[in-house]
């Protein structure tokens, strides 16, 4: 095979050590190396050796300070990298876990004041990098770009905010930001930030009617948007979409009096574009006439600074509410760490900052950090699928951050749109988004890496706020599929049905005991629902919503979500895995698989197929596919019914939705819900039409 993955077969890169992460030790101390199901895959002794945390004793001890003594590891970060007006007042945090003991409460460096945008931008200023670029702009079109260093972005920013203040944008005011990935994007949330408003992205894909929910929701003084966007050879007219949100929302008795509308020149004039006298106002006839200079709101660190939907793949989205203090230190110290960040490097997160991703690790994160980041408007397959590697020769991307469907369709459209480019820049890859087959990691590491880099398979949610478990890359050797162990602060707990903590080799649902200073601190307007949802399920946890399993190195593998579970004929059967060997069948692009009822097992295994392009169904390949299946996992988990699938049903982040396959699966076809969110309702059409041949 062309698999160049390096196998173990001697310990001697390791040093021994000794700590109290039993787990991590056995893989240290090889105790239980002859774990041969699992492909081991070094970072390189060179990459080791340059790397922030360069071995497993290194992280064991700060892990376990972190654990041990959080209010002295946190505070100490706190203290020596980020600037606060005011120091915290007593506790470095408060919290309340347990339903039984009282209202859940987090609080972090409370009583302290600061400024997230003062830390981004002016702090990185006053330290010397006034002049680096902070941010690199590679528009939908080839040869389209443009940078800003950070003193720029400073004054862009500022000129916002001043604008901001000017129509009277106050402290705890909520800002609705509807816009795709031009460089006012970040400009808008950090500017919100300044003045100590509340900023509301809602990704610039979502139709009109999900834009009114979320502005009925927040009550915004302003909307801030722009004309139109190119993605891909498609335009989208959004202000179009943002006044239909705007009658909507006011039908709902919420008026916003004022649509801040930036015109995007490349995708369209603005004389096409109508406007309503009195409440639309173009971003370039007043924002650059305000002063590049504009006072910082300090903030106190349990202020509110962002309100988030989640991707809304289980149900309901939730409007998840993160404060200012905690997630500040939080975001940056993840980023530092899980990407081995060093000042030289160029980095591209391929995420929207319409989801979480694109707040903590394109704005904040790598801000925070002093960080030259990439934005990108286009489309990742436009006008070919080697765009990203154009991209990353062009600016000599180091750290590549992306998602497994992103890799799925690359793999797909074949190496040659990859080995085409040089990608000799980069140096570390990163995973989020949904667990990665084994398959398509090892053709990240392969193809895209080259087998040189480490790939930061990183576990986290919106709720979160930050990475939870996530390879650091210099640290230890990773297994493909696996996000391998708890970053620095969190302590993951692997749960039984009863909430009995399990130890050792287990699967089960995967709970965070403590909080960490990234965690969300409620539900916008429905803390009820954040208790119920997150801390009644298993009493004195956050409860993730995942499944996840540990194996006896101590590795920690996410099974999916806990919704998705099949049970057939008593196994409890994670969608991950049973996916992940259907795509490690060369001629399968992807996979999804639910449950459906069965008279004899109770469920049975529904699995819709996506081949590889020019591949054509047959009865042949459909029995390879389970063959693969029982042969990998075995007869128990042997999919009942393969379901040709021309596409699959995902939400507008790239995530699978089961939900809706699961009706299809059970042929209740009548009760798909709402279908709008998806990134391309169609691809229901095509598998209903299919169910049946
Ligand atoms: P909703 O909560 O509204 O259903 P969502 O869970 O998809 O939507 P996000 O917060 O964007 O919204 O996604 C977090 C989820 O994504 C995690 O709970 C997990 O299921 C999945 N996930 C993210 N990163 C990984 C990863 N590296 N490995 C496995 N699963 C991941
Ligand atoms: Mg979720």
């Amino acid at each position: 095979s062309s698999d160049h993955l390096r196998h173990v077969d001697s310990m001697s890169q390791l040093p021994s050590g000794a700590g109290n992460i039993s787990s991590l030790n056995a893989v240290i101390l090889g105790e239980s190396l002859a774990s041969e199901e699992h492909d081991l895959v070094f970072p390189s002794p060179h990459f080791s050796s340059q790397a922030l945390i360069s071995s497993p004793q290194q992280y064991q001890e700060m892990y376990k300070r972190s654990v041990e003594d959080p209010a002295g590891f946190w505070s100490d970060i706190a203290t020596s990298e980020f600037f606060w007006k005011d120091k915290w007042a007593h506790e470095v945090y408060t919290e309340n876990l347990d339903v039984s003991k009282g209202p859940i409460k987090i609080e972090w460096f409370k009583g302290a004041t600061t400024n997230i945008c003062y830390n981004a931008l002016d702090r990185i200023i006053e330290s010397g990098s006034g002049d680096k670029v902070a941010i690199y702009w590679e528009g939908n079109e080839l040869g389209q770009d443009g940078k800003l260093t950070y003193s720029e972005l400073l004054n862009k920013v500022c000129q916002l905010s001043n604008y901001l203040k000017h129509v009277g944008v106050k402290k705890g005011d909520a800002v609705v930001i509807y816009l795709p990935m031009l460089m006012e994007l970040p400009i808008t949330m950090l500017a919100c930030a300044r003045i100590g408003a509340v900023h509301s992205v809602v990704f610039a894909g979502f139709s009109a009617e999900s834009l009114a929910q979320r502005i009925v929701d927040c009550k915004p003084r302003v909307v801030i948007t722009c004309n139109a966007v190119r993605r891909g050879s498609k335009a989208i007219h959004l202000k179009e979409i943002v006044d239909n949100a705007l009658v909507e929302s006011a039908k709902n008795g919420v008026s916003v009096g004022l649509c801040l509308t930036c015109e995007n020149q490349s995708a369209m004039k603005r004389e096409a574009t109508k406007c309503q006298d009195g409440r639309d106002i173009w971003w370039q006839d007043v924002v650059p006439q305000y002063p590049t200079e504009c006072e910082v709101e300090w903030v106190d660190s349990e202020d509110p600074l962002f309100l988030l939907y989640t991707s809304g793949s289980t149900g309901k989205p939730k409007g998840v509410l993160h404060t200012t203090g905690g997630y500040m230190v939080y975001s940056a110290t993840t980023f530092k760490y899980a990407f081995d960040y060093k000042p030289s490097d160029i980095y591209w997160c391929t995420a929207d900052c319409g989801w979480i991703t694109g707040h903590s690790y394109v704005t904040y994160g790598p801000l925070l950090n002093g960080a030259s980041v990439i934005v990108f408007e286009g489309a990742p397959n436009y006008p070919d699928s080697g765009r990203c590697w154009d991209i990353v020769d062009k600016y000599k991307v180091t750290i590549f951050y992306t998602a497994p469907t992103l890799v799925r369709s690359l793999m797909r459209d074949g190496n040659e749109y990859v080995t085409r480019y040089s990608r000799k820049s980069l140096r570390v890859l990163g995973s989020v988004g949904e667990p990665i087959n084994p398959s398509a990691w090892k053709w990240f590491y392969n193809v895209v890496g080259d087998s040189r880099c480490p790939i930061s398979d990183t576990w986290w949610q919106t709720e979160t706020g930050g990475f939870m478990i996530t390879p650091l890359p210099g640290a230890w050797p990773q297994k493909p599929g696996s996000a391998t162990f708890p970053f620095f602060g969190v302590q993951p707990v692997i749960v039984d049905e009863k909430g009995n903590g399990i130890e050792g080799e287990c699967s089960g649902y995967l709970c965070i005991k403590n909080s960490w200073p990234g965690a969300f601190r409620t539900l916008y307007g429905d803390h009820e629902r954040y208790e119920t949802t997150y801390f009644k399920p298993f009493t004195g946890y956050y409860f993730s919503g995942d499944g996840c399993s540990r194996d006896k190195d101590g590795y920690y593998w996410l099974t999916g979500r806990v919704d998705d579970v099949i049970n057939v004929s008593g196994h409890r059967i994670g969608t991950a895995e049973v996916e992940s060997a259907l795509v490690s069948h060369p001629q399968c692009a992807e996979a999804a698989v639910v449950g459906f009822e069965h008279e004899v097992k109770g469920q049975g295994i529904y699995a819709f197929v996506t081949l590889v392009d020019g591949i054509p169904y047959s009865e042949e390949l459909r029995k390879n596919l389970i063959l693969t299946v029982r042969n990998q996992i075995g007869a128990f988990a042997a999919p009942d019914k393969i379901h040709w699938a021309p596409g699959l049903p995902k939400t507008r982040s790239g995530k699978i939705m089961r939900r809706i396959l699961r009706k299809i699966a059970s042929r209740q076809l009548d009760e798909l819900g709402d279908i709008s969110t998806l990134a391309d309702p169609s691809v229901v059409e095509q598998l209903i039409a299919l169910s049946d041949s």
